[in-house]
């Protein structure tokens, strides 16, 4: 059925761009790595004379090229909700991790231009706004129910430098850590 072939001026623009758009209309074999793409992989660009593309991934597979591991050229496009269901999930289980944009995106097979605009569409926030928000509210938990100084506090939720986490808590609830915990206690929360 369908044959490989170079890839048109379009085509090109949709690889050299990440073009999301273009994802489920072609897939792109690369020869010197012999693996095989959808046009949004964020994977380092190819040489355009080492490209052929296909109009069918199983016709790549066919030609003896593997599936990226990134972009999984195979699996059914996930909806964005289901892939901003997965990122939060990300953030959640790595919120004590000093991660980046950079990293999430890497974790959830995306570009962090692109996986940044889906989550903020989706959710109101961009992801490290989200991010900033785990951390805290676990640092809330932390300073109510534990004995644990602001430091290891900090440290524990994934803001380890201690006077960053101190400004952050205070920019979001209007008190240091410190306050927020002395009122609880006076108020036996
Ligand atoms: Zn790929």
């Amino acid at each position: 059925m369908s044959v490989g072939g170079v890839p048109t001026d379009a085509q090109w623009a949709a690889i050299t761009t990440n073009d999301t758009a273009a994802d489920g209309q072609f897939w792109y074999a690369v020869q010197s790595t012999m693996i095989f793409c959808r046009p949004s992989c964020p994977s380092r660009l190819p040489k355009r004379e080492n490209v052929t593309v296909y109009a069918d991934p199983h016709a790549a597979l066919a030609a003896g090229y593997r599936p990226c591991k990134r972009c999984r050229p195979l699996a059914q496009p996930v909806s964005n909700a289901t892939w901003v269901a997965e990122i939060d999930t990300l953030l959640a289980t790595h919120s004590q991790e000093p991660l980046t944009l950079n990293e999430l995106a890497s974790l959830a097979h995306g570009s962090a231009s692109y996986l940044r605009h889906v989550y903020q569409a989706a959710t109101g926030a961009t992801p490290l706004q989200r991010l900033k928000t785990i951390r805290l509210t676990r640092a809330k938990a932390l300073l109510t129910a534990t004995d644990l100084t602001v430091a290891q506090i900090g440290v524990l939720v994934g803001i380890p430098t201690t006077s960053y986490f101190i400004a952050a808590f205070r920019t979001v609830y209007g008190q240091t850590p410190l306050q927020f915990r002395r009122e609880c206690q006076k108020r036996n929360c």
